[in-house]
């Protein structure tokens, strides 16, 4: 059939998907809500049922099962956090997954924090995550015709530079629904100098990577003045998206971006407003609050901790499970869209910086101090000990005293001035596992 088409199951189910999210996404707020704890509560009774850890903290912390979930109920179940996941092993798998949801496959997080945890997902939990995919390009208004060129993880060896892999089209969920024009990938561990040459042959519309990874790429195209001429919008996922980067992305490249925020253990929590640079709670698919630290839910303009129920996962159900990142909570957005918002997501509990009184704090550098310093190609900050900074740069040529002096005071002032800082210079930034990027780490020990 030429046209209209006639979709195969898996293109049909995702369409039916993708149908009610073009409906659920315009809906009122408190609509939305209801419908989240009707789900959640389906999932709470299968996890008190069938998960030998929910069996045990449900039933402590007070929970029969049959009952509806309010909002109210809901904060009395208890918080799930990160260690528990990777300490439970089978604790928190389901011993009767339904058979309507398919397949079962063990997913590892990437491990970002030095512990990986390790979740079983189900076919169905696949199927919620695709639609979302799918919602994100359509979202962004792209063309699925034109040309995709992605970095990112592949380690077959079938996508090293310098001539990465190519294939006729976008791959899985676009592929399967839409016709698309052509994609190109390459493994994400190749050198920055030498991504940019590879993009700049591909000559993409759309560029897709880890946000950091796109802000070193952004930096070196600009001053080595790498043009992307065909390059519409860039889509980022995975790391921080540093305001460096919109701000480079229409610079050098004048190209939107578009950044999608998720985690390997619950999918997609939000993906960034079509129209603005904050992002929507994808409520269709996962249930999320953002907490104080007395755990109550922040207003907008608060910065709270990220508390994620998926709400599909009936394989390793995670209720309530703090995944470790912090988001600031926005208003309600112009956009009209009933979903919620979070203004921006700021960072991650494992990469807060320990000042030397003890208060903990964000990673974030003066934004502006890179930009006044184009010497510096790549920079990463680590904690190396209780008053000890290290600030890595990768540079085009030696700081003069002066600039490295400059580096210094300002990256000390900016936590407040009690750390011994010194600059080491490095070929290249070391790559966290998944090859990501991380502007700011940690090294203090656990
Ligand atoms: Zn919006």
């Amino acid at each position: 059939m030429a046209w209209p088409a006639v979709p195969g199951v898996a293109a049909a189910r995702l369409l039916s998907l993708q149908q009610q999210l073009a409906h659920s996404q315009w809906w009122p707020r408190e609509r939305l809500e209801q419908h989240q704890l009707r789900q959640l509560g389906r999932l709470v009774d299968h996890a008190f049922s069938t998960v030998p850890h929910y069996r045990r903290s449900l039933a402590e912390a007070g929970f029969r099962p049959g009952h509806a979930i309010t909002s109210e109920s809901l904060r009395a179940l208890p918080i799930l956090t990160r260690r528990e996941v990777q300490d439970a092993a089978d604790q928190l798998v389901s011993a009767a997954v339904p058979s309507e949801h398919g397949q079962h496959e063990s997913t590892a997080t990437s491990g970002s924090t030095g512990m990986p945890a390790t979740v079983v997902k189900t076919e169905l939990e696949q199927i919620y995550w695709r639609a979302i995919t799918l919602h994100h390009w359509l979202w962004h208004g792209h063309d699925f015709q034109l040309k995709l060129a992605a970095i990112r993880t592949d380690r077959s060896g079938g996508s090293d530079y310098p001539r990465g892999s190519t294939q006729a089209d976008w791959g899985p969920p676009l592929a399967g629904v839409f016709e698309t024009g052509p994609a190109a990938l390459l493994e994400i561990r190749t050198g920055i100098a030498e991504q940019a040459e590879w993009l700049a042959r591909q000559d993409p519309d759309y560029v897709l990577s880890f946000g950091t990874n796109l802000l070193f790429l952004a930096r070196h195209c600009r001053d080595h003045g790498i043009r992307l001429p065909r390059l519409k919008a860039v889509v980022a996922s995975g790391t921080i998206v540093e305001p460096e980067l919109r701000q480079l992305c229409r610079e050098v490249w004048d190209a939107r971006l578009s950044d999608m925020y998720s985690a390997v253990e619950v999918g997609y929590v939000a993906l960034q407003c079509p129209s603005h640079e904050h992002y929507h709670v994808q409520m269709e698919s996962a249930l999320v609050e953002v907490l104080d630290a007395r755990g109550d839910p922040c207003a907008p303009g608060e910065i709270g901790e990220v508390v994620v129920t998926p709400l599909h996962n009936y394989a390793t159900p995670l209720i309530r499970y703090a995944l470790g990142d912090y988001a600031e909570v926005g208003e309600p957005c112009a956009c009209g869209r009933g979903l919620a918002v979070m203004r921006r997501i700021v960072g991650r509990a494992v990469d807060m910086i320990v000042l030397p009184n003890g208060e903990r704090r964000f990673g974030h550098y003066p934004t502006d101090l890179f930009a006044k310093l184009p010497a510096i190609a790549q920079h990463q900050f680590a904690q190396t000990g209780p008053d000890e900074l290290e600030i890595r740069l990768v540079v085009r040529r030696p700081l003069t005293p002066e600039e490295e002096a400059s580096v210094i005071n300002r990256i000390n002032a900016n936590y407040g001035g009690g750390f011994r800082c010194r600059i080491s210079y490095r070929d290249e930034i070391p790559r966290g596992p998944g090859g990501k990027y991380f502007v700011f780490r940690s090294e203090l020990p656990a």
